[in-house]
């Protein structure tokens, strides 16, 4: 499946939304996960493939030039329109993904497959706890605008500076901890350390923690270990990881979360 940057809006400084039409989208089926997310297959630049390509196209070729799959959250899926938005975290030159979407033009293409996905807030809790980065906002964004107006959110949310936060629209009633690195003694502590200090409403609630990976098993060492969550009603996953490529996250990730099952 592929399709084409239809446009392409600044959220933030470092949040790019990059909605894309038409290729193949007649094709594709929505989720009802709020979490869905597609396998994208970024060129290196210097790669002479062209989507649309399949397997065969791929033969020999230098290992340099391949594709290389990243995971991204489907932020909105348009059915009427046939658009489908993403949140892309503009991290600098280095990598595939985010520097793809900070060159992207209308008319690049963008070949997938999924979507996958699993979470969606329970409608059986009286509060739902989200937190995560910039990684996270497309799956907190698409998880606030399903709430009914009588559900209750507290989120916690990491960006550099109050110039990095975004507007999470929802009918529910939100409160959203915005957090920031800039100016932090240890940014890698502030996002852990702000659910560990809140007061947390009264009431049973969900959880959906996902994002840097040493951010989130400190989250979810301390939920599970300090607030007693069952980790069955808990969404927590680790997108990516600092100092990392998506390559070497994804050769590591076994022994990370065999590690993590050892902290609780
Ligand atoms: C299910 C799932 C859904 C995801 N959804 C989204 C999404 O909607 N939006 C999104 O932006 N990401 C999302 N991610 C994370 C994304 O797949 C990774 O961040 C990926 O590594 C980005 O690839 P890249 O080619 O840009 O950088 P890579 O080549 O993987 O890494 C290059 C360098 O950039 C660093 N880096 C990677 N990601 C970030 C970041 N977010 N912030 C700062 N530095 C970074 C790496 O640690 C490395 O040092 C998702 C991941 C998963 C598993």
């Amino acid at each position: 499946m592929y399709a084409e940057v239809h446009e392409v809006q600044k959220l933030s400084p470092t949040l790019l939304r990059v909605v894309l039409a038409g290729g193949t989208l007649d094709a594709f089926e929505g989720s009802p996960a709020t979490d869905a997310y597609i396998n994208a297959q970024f060129l290196p630049q210097e790669s002479p493939v062209v989507v649309p390509f399949d397997s065969a196209d791929l033969d020999g070729l230098d290992p340099q030039l391949r594709p290389k799959p990243r995971r991204f959250t489907i932020r909105q899926w348009d059915a009427d329109q046939r658009h489908l938005a993403i949140d892309f975290v503009s991290h600098g030159d280095d990598g595939y993904a985010g520097s793809w979407a900070n060159r992207a033009q209308p008319g690049d293409r963008l070949q997938f497959s999924g979507p996958g996905g699993s979470y969606r807030p329970s409608p059986h809790v009286d509060w739902h706890l989200f937190a995560g980065d910039e990684s996270a906002f497309g799956a907190i964004g698409a998880s606030l605008e399903v709430l009914p107006a009588n559900a209750h959110a507290l989120v916690f949310a990491i960006v550099d500076s109050p110039a990095h936060e975004i507007d999470f629209p929802s009918n529910a009633q939100v409160t959203v901890r915005w957090l920031y690195r800039n100016g932090a003694d240890n940014p890698d502590l502030v996002l852990p350390n702000a659910v560990a200090s809140a007061d947390f409403p009264d009431g049973t609630f969900d959880v959906f923690v996902h994002g840097e990976a040493a951010e989130v098993r400190a989250i979810r060492k301390h939920l599970v270990a300090e607030r007693g969550v069952d980790l069955n009603t808990a969404s927590i996953s680790p997108y990516w990881r600092r100092k990392h490529t998506d390559e070497d996250w994804r050769r590591v990730k076994r022994s990370w979360m065999a590690e993590q099952l050892q902290d609780v």
